[in-house]
Parts: structure tokens; C-alpha cells; sequence
């Protein structure tokens, strides 16, 4: 049965997360759906930053490490985030990004499989893992010489063999949306001795996410993507508590340490996760990621992730099913698993090599262009020009927390105007800037 407009603007009278949207600042006349790259601002960011700016800098000074209770906002921030990834209290922090939490989680992953067991000389990732990811990894293993083994998804179970010490994953593919069954894949690798990092990037505020229930070992993930923190906003780190007072992190700052103000000359870590902190916190940055995480605590009383899933699910499968029935015939297909247990809130479409300009490339740069143009913002990822298996993509974040279904049919219905009319063709469309 077709869908109407109508009956998008049924499913938001419906929806019993709508009030939610009214936290966000959405600039009017966009879609936004790049949530799963930068989050829309909350309303409150604003106000909460001046009076950090104004109130406990500009007049309270040094004193607001204590009177505002600076020095513990990691902790606080972390124990908001936890009930979202399935992590208990004191078990996650909110600090430095997520290739720099990367850096301290591989490290000590690597330090405890290895004492254990040192023959174990491999990390094993994804090859279509996101890049910084990688590049860490392979920073890494030159530093200690090790191999950095990457395989595609239906190759790592095949590549957990006894010389691996650390399978390294992103739960939900940046590119495609594909997500990682957590719990097997976990489960998998113990029984081989390899322990597990990770990463929530494209999870975490997205899909419901339990670490402790997977008995994962390390994770980490973005405050800027689908928890809204804004531009750069701290990043989080887990660790389990089997681990996490086991071996230093290897950026032993002061902020990590036992008894900071001791000021002693050697560094003695912090129980728990406390020593994954390092030097002096961004302060700022943490406010406003509060006014991030405070939506999901808002949330809680209308159903919490769960609500939020089950919007997010309806969002992407409302979004298949028209570009499936008004955009055919265009050279589109979808990178996204149809299977609800293997998506994660963002749908990919592809488009064929020569399907551009004058048989040029894919056009799905031009298209993403053209969409940003009317205001329907979304990304577009490259391909591997037509060599393999990646084609190029087309990227759609939905944040549940602030889009509807009249949100979706609008976004599909410029899509459908943007290739029948062939807009995407302007030249102005098929320019490329710093940034995609
Ligand atoms: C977005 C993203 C990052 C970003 O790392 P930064 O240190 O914040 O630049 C890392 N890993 C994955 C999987 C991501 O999707």
C-alpha cells in the first residue's frame, strides 16, 4: 500500500516523542538529516555556554572548579550517558575525542592481551572502518610492531585466530549503516582470547546499546553526532571494570592522577576510569554537552531509547519505501540492510559509476549538493570508483529526537524533483568543497 502525505502527518500526531523536537534549535526551513555527523543544536546550549562564559568564569573565576563543580563534570557526564550504552555508574567519562580515547582504550587493550598472552601480535579491524579508527590502529602497531589485519564483515569471524590480541570494530558502519550484531561478535572473540574495543560513534543516542550485557571490553564514541554536544564536543570512554584499574593508560597526565592536588612527582592512576582523564577539561565544551545528554534524560519519561528505536526504525523504513516507490528508475540502491537488526538510524543509497555528467562518475556528489541546496541536508561519502566493492554514497542520518514523518516524505519528494529534473546537473552542483 502506498504511502501519502497524509498519512506521515498521521504518524507525527501520533507520536508520543514529537514534544522532544521543541529542545532543538532547527533553523527553519531545513530537513536535517546529517544528525549522524553533527547533532542540531538544543535550544539550551545556548545559554548554558554564556553562563558559563558570563557567571562562573566571567565573575566566579578559579572558584568554579569547585562552586560549579567543574572538576567532576567528566564523571557527572559520563554517568548521564551510561544508561544509553548500557554502562554502569562510574564506568564512563566524557573527555578528549574519540581517536584520542582510541589511542588510550587500543593501548591498554593491547598491554593486557599481550601480557597474557604475548605471542598475540595483531589487531584485527574492519577495512570500511571509519579512517581515524585505522590510522590509530596503524600508528600503533608501528610503534610496537604489530600487524593491523583488515578483513570485511563476513571475514572476521574466519580472522579470529590465537595470534590476535584485539578485534576493533564500529558498531554501525559510518559508510553503509550496517550494524554489528555486539553481543556475538563479543562472544566470538572472547572464546579465542581476543579482547574487544568498540566504537559507538554512529551508536551511541542512535540505537539502544548495552556494553555490559555484551561483556565488551573497551568503547568509545563522538559527543557531537546523534548526543548533540556540538562541534568538537568531548568524546566518552568505557571501560569494564575487569579492566579498567589494570594498566595505565599511556597519556598519564595529572588528570588521572590518584590525588592530582598532591602535586607528587610521580604519577600513581586513579582507581576506575577516572585515569583514562588526562589534563585540564574543556569545560565549556563539557556544558554544552550536557545540554545534549539532558534531551535523553527528558526523554527517559517517554519511553527512553527503546521509543526512541522504534521511531527511529519506522524513520528509516518510512524513507526506503519512498525512494523505493517515487524515485525509481534514477540509478539508486540501497547500501542499508533492510534487516532491522543489522541498521543503525542512518539509510545509505548508492548510485552507479556513470550515472554523473556525460557518463561521469556516480552524480551522488551533485545530488547531496542539489538536496543542501533546498535545504535537505545530508552528506555524501565516496566510493572506490567503481574498482570494488564500495559505490559512492548518497548519507541520511535520522535523529529521532527531532525529525517526523512529514520530514521524511519532504526529503523524499525534493529527492524525486532533484532527478527528474535533472538540477543535479548545474554545474555549481558538481563543484567540490573542503569539507563533504
Ligand atoms: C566520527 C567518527 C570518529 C571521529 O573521531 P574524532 O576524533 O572525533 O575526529 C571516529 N570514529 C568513528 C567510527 C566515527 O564515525
Amino acid at each position: 500500500m502506498t504511502t501519502t502525505l497524509q498519512d506521515c502527518r498521521a504518524l507525527d500526531a501520533q507520536d508520543p516523542l514529537a514534544p522532544l523536537r521543541g529542545h532543538f534549535a532547527l533553523p527553519p526551513g531545513v530537513i536535517y538529516l546529517d544528525g549522524n555527523s553533527l547533532g542540531v543544536a538544543p535550544k539550551a546550549a545556548a545559554a548554558r555556554v554564556a553562563d558559563v562564559v558570563t557567571r562562573e568564569w566571567g565573575t566566579d573565576l578559579i572558584q568554579s572548579w569547585n562552586t560549579a563543580s567543574w572538576f567532576d563534570l567528566p564523571q557527572r557526564l559520563g554517568n548521564q550517558l551510561a544508561p544509553l550504552i548500557g554502562a554502569g555508574k562510574d564506568e564512563v567519562v566524557c573527555t578528549d575525542s574519540t581517536s584520542i580515547n582510541l589511542y588510550k582504550v587500543l593501548s591498554a587493550a593491547l598491554n593486557i592481551a599481550r601480557e597474557d598472552s604475548p605471542a598475540r601480535k595483531r589487531i584485527v579491524s574492519e577495512r570500511s572502518n571509519f579512517p581515524t579508527d585505522l590510522y590509530i590502529a596503524e600508528g600503533l602497531c608501528k610503534e610496537r610492531g604489530l600487524d593491523l589485519v583488515l578483513v570485511e564483515p563476513e571475514e572476521i569471524a574466519a580472522a579470529l585466530t590465537s595470534d590476535v590480541a584485539v578485534l576493533m570494530l564500529t558498531h554501525v558502519n559510518y559508510r553503509t549503516g550496517a550494524m554489528h550484531d555486539m553481543a556475538a561478535i563479543t562472544a566470538a572473540a572472547h572464546a579465542q582470547g581476543i579482547l574487544c574495543v568498540w566504537d559507538l560513534a554512529h551508536s551511541a543516542g542512535a540505537v539502544p546499546v548495552d556494553l555490559n550485557g555484551a561483556g565488551a571490553d573497551f568503547s568509545i564514541g563522538c559527543g557531537y553526532k546523534y548526543l548533540n554536544g556540538g562541534p568538537g564536543a568531548p568524546a566518552f570512554v568505557w571501560v569494564h571494570p575487569r579492566h579498567a584499574s589494570r594498566f595505565w593508560q599511556p597519556l598519564s597526565g595529572w588528570w588521572g592522577h590518584a590525588a592530582p592536588f598532591a602535586f607528587t612527582p610521580d604519577y600513581q592512576p586513579a582507581p576506575g576510569i577516572t585515569r583514562y582523564l588526562c589534563g585540564t577539561q574543556p569545560i565549556i565544551s563539557l556544558s554544552a554537552l550536557q545540554c545534549g545528554l539532558d534531551v535523553f534524560t527528558a526523554a527517559q519519561s517517554l519511553g527512553g531509547m527503546a521509543a526512541l528505536r522504534t521511531k527511529s526504525l519506522a524513520l528509516t523504513d518510512l524513507f526506503i519505501q519512498l525512494v523505493e516507490e517515487r524515485c525509481a528508475g534514477h540509478g539508486l540502491g540501497l547500501a542499508t540492510p533492510r534487516d532491522h537488526a543489522q541498521r543503525g538510524s542512518q539509510v545509505c543509497l548508492t548510485r552507479d559509476e556513470g550515472a554523473g555528467v556525460n557518463g561521469q562518475g556516480s552524480g551522488a556528489y551533485a545530488i547531496v549538493q542539489a538536496l543542501i541546496a533546498r535545504g535537505v541536508i545530508g552528506d555524501f561519502r565516496k566510493g572506490d570508483g567503481g574498482t570494488g566493492r564500495h559505490k559512492d554514497i548518497l548519507r541520511f542520518g535520522f535523529t529521532p529526537l527531532y525529525l517526523g514523518f512529514e520530514d521524511v516524505w519532504n526529503a523524499v519528494e525534493h529527492l524525486r524533483q532533484v532527478l527528474e529534473s535533472g538540477e543535479w546537473r548545474k554545474p555549481e552542483f558538481n563543484q567540490t568543497h573542503a569539507v563533504t
